[in-house]
């Protein structure tokens, strides 16, 4: 694949942020932002206007007038802007008002129909000369699920298109299970992905991973430490008035003090086998609540069963049986003794709570 490292990241610094807001919703709101964003050092400016929403009715933003907004951005700051794209109108539209960075969200990544409707658009204004292979920078989101061979394959055909600008954007995987992230960051797929096209430039989307204010510096620096190259930060002047992904949006005063926080790691190559190991307690946490789930899910099923016999709720033999067999098998994994008594109690006295809570509510209902 033709892909060169990205020229954004001489404009902008060594590690380098993109921010603005989920979606451009006024020309005020996309002005003030940009400005605020503009006056802490931020080299580009995102703000999305055609906006994928999962159900119909929700706000699907402001579309085409919204570039002439981000134009006037770009005039009265020199940021750089951005936009999402996911068809062939979008791309004609956004190549027109002359968008500086294109990115395709998540949604769009995984069907290739779309992708190649954009790269065919791209490609005929490249041979037309309509624009130049490398004046136009395309960035690709991770598709929403967890296949490396489809981000990869959306990268290719922009790249076959001719560009050589293209850079990725790790934005986690969605999950039916809800959990900690809004989407899981599966950090041995950007890896992978390194590994397979070293010369690829990586960012990080913290704010679509966590879902939440308070996880994007941790996710953010996470991404840091492992050496990703910067990171796409939404950013809203009033998040709690925002139109779309308002519990992600930080002011520009927040994103200030997170960019104070952060550590810039010079060096990855150290830190690489402790984000390794790191990678794998993941996991293995993800895996140990699981099965806490469907070890619960199996206790409220007894608990049901208890109540139709009238079973009483605790049976001490069973329990002292259960903790005696734990303990010896704890100890022939050399896991300590008495560590494994605590977790035993302590998801024992859960179990029990979940039980009589079936009691009770099945006794609620026949009174
Ligand atoms: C966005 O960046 O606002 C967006 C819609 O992102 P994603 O495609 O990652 O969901
Ligand atoms: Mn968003």
């Amino acid at each position: 694949m033709n892909i060169k490292p990205l020229d954004i990241l001489r404009v902008t610094e060594k590690s380098f942020v993109i921010a603005g807001p989920c979606s451009a919703e006024s020309l005020e709101q996309t002005l003030t932002t940009a400005k605020e964003l503009s006056s802490l050092g931020v080299k580009v400016f995102r703000a999305g206007l055609w906006k994928p929403r999962s159900k119909p009715g929700s706000f699907e933003g402001v579309g085409t007038k919204g570039l002439e907004w981000l134009q006037k951005v770009k005039e009265s700051t020199g940021m750089l802007i951005a936009t999402e794209i996911a068809n062939a109108i979008h791309t004609r539209e956004a190549l027109k008002a002359q968008v500086d960075i294109l990115w395709i969200g998540a949604r769009t990544t995984a069907n290739p129909f779309a992708v190649q409707e954009i790269a065919d658009v791209l490609e005929t204004q490249i041979k037309s000369k309509k624009i130049k292979r490398n004046q136009i920078t395309i960035l690709v989101k991770n598709p929403v699920n967890p296949d490396l061979d489809l981000w990869i394959g959306a990268m290719e055909r922009i790249a076959n298109a001719g560009i050589e600008q293209i850079g990725a954007i790790h934005r986690g995987f969605s999950t039916y299970e809800k959990g900690l992230f809004r989407n899981l960051p599966h950090w041995h797929i950007p890896i992978e992905l390194k590994r397979r096209v070293p010369q690829l430039t990586i960012i990080c989307d913290p704010s679509h991973i966590g879902g939440r204010k308070e996880l994007i510096h941790p996710i953010s620096q996470q991404a840091l430490n492992m050496g990703f190259s910067g990171l796409m930060i939404e950013s809203h002047i009033e998040p709690e008035r925002a139109l779309s992904d308002k519990e992600q949006q930080i002011t520009p005063k927040m994103l200030k003090s997170i960019m104070e926080l952060l550590v810039v790691r010079e060096s990855i190559d150290n830190s690489e086998s402790l984000t390794e190991l790191r990678r794998e307690i993941d996991e293995l946490d993800q895996m140990l609540l699981n099965l806490l789930s469907k070890r619960m899910a199996i206790s409220r099923e007894i608990g049901r069963y208890k109540k139709e016999y009238s079973i009483p709720v605790f049976q001490p033999s069973r329990y002292n049986h259960m903790v005696i067999r734990r303990i010896s098998q704890a100890s022939e994994l050399m896991v300590d003794p008495d560590f494994v008594k605590l977790i035993l109690q302590a998801i024992h006295q859960e179990s029990v709570r979940q039980q009589l809570e079936i009691f009770n509510s099945t006794k609620n209902k026949n009174q």
